[in-house]
């Protein structure tokens, strides 16, 4: 089967195609054959060696295709059954082994490629909206790189709580795809904490997903209210230097935690949960999903070239 491989950490030119034996599904294990791989930043960290994996390493955590293969002892799942799954390591190929545990069916009216652009972004949004900071009616919510993978479905999760939803991005183009996924507001990065304090009355808002990092951590934390909370789950501008707790006290007993998709989806019970959630609502027409961008297999390397460059909006697919 053809996979991408990276050898050595670096640049995008490191995600080389390359040819390898079929994989056998092991106990508990399921063989998927890929149709669509959903690409995250996080497959830009973990190419960087910013969150290492030994060495060398098939890249990508999100896909979703159909079962050729179930290996001993697995009940739930059959050759044919359409399936996504996330945080799973290995996705940039034709053929990937999955744990049946963390494999997600895929509902009926959800195409495999809606699936594979669906499921980790939309999970990360639910769980950042009604676990890490439960949003209230009226509450106000920065939400950082708006017109992103992430962003788009949080705006969009954020507003059905009922919340008043800031965006920031980069472009007057992607500020204007925020406000089409309906946040109320869209700024640019360049003083949005000052922006944030006039439109709140000088309040500040009740929580800020950052997903952006070093470029907007400080920032973000003087856009809060009084015990307002900073979830810091990303770090799309590079990682948020140490710093003093005691700047937490000395801007008003704020709250900061650093929450990940795998924290939200440790048991079958929570992940199917989520998952669940995202189809219905997308199912329903409450949620859409933006795909900005499909590539071959064969240029990963492109994809990775376009979202470090901050060239895409919403979703980027990879198609083995
Ligand atoms: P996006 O589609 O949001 O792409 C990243 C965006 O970050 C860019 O488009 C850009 O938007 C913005 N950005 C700001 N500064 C920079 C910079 N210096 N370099 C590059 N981009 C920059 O990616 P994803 O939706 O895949 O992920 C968004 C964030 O969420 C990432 O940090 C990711 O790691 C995190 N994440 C965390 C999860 C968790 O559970 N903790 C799960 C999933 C994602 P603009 O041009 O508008 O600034």
């Amino acid at each position: 089967m053809k996979a991408i491989r990276v050898h050595a950490y670096g640049g995008p030119e490191t995600l080389r195609l390359e040819e390898l034996p079929l994989p056998e599904p092991g106990p508990g294990e399921v063989l998927v054959r890929v149709e669509y791989v959903g690409v995250n930043y996080i497959d830009t960290y973990r190419r960087r060696g910013l969150y290492p994996v030994a060495l060398p390493f098939t890249p990508g955590e999100e896909g979703a295709g159909v079962v050729e293969k179930a290996g001993e002892g697995v009940l739930a799942f059959q050759p044919g059954d359409r399936v996504a799954w996330s945080n799973v390591l290995g996705s940039y190929a034709e053929y990937q082994v999955v744990p049946a545990s963390r494999l997600v069916p895929i509902p009926e009216g959800v195409s495999t490629r809606l699936a594979a652009a669906l499921l980790l972004q939309g999970m990360t949004a639910h769980y950042l909206v009604e676990a890490t900071y439960p949003l209230k009616p009226k509450e106000v919510a920065v939400v950082h790189a708006g017109a992103g993978g992430v962003g788009q479905l949080l705006i969009q999760l954020a507003k059905a709580k009922g919340a008043t939803v800031i965006a920031t991005a980069s472009t007057e183009e992607k500020r204007a795809l925020a406000r089409a996924r309906g946040a109320d507001f869209a700024l640019p990065y360049e003083g949005f904490a000052q922006a944030v304090r006039e439109i709140t009355d000088g309040v500040g808002a009740d929580v800020v997903y950052d997903g952006v990092g070093q470029a907007t951590f400080e920032e973000s934390l003087d856009a809060l209210r009084l015990r307002g909370m900073l979830v810091l789950f990303g770090q799309s501008s590079g990682p948020v230097s140490p710093f003093d707790p005691q700047v937490l006290n000395h801007k008003g007993g704020l709250f900061l935690t650093r929450p990940s998709l795998h924290h939200y989806t440790a048991s079958r019970r929570e992940l199917l949960h989520r998952a669940g959630e995202v189809f219905r609502r997308f199912l329903e027409g409450r949620l859409s999903v933006h795909i900005g961008g499909e590539f071959p297999l064969s240029e990963a390397a492109e994809a990775h070239r376009a979202l470090e460059g901050r060239k895409t909006v919403g979703k980027l697919l990879l198609k083995p």
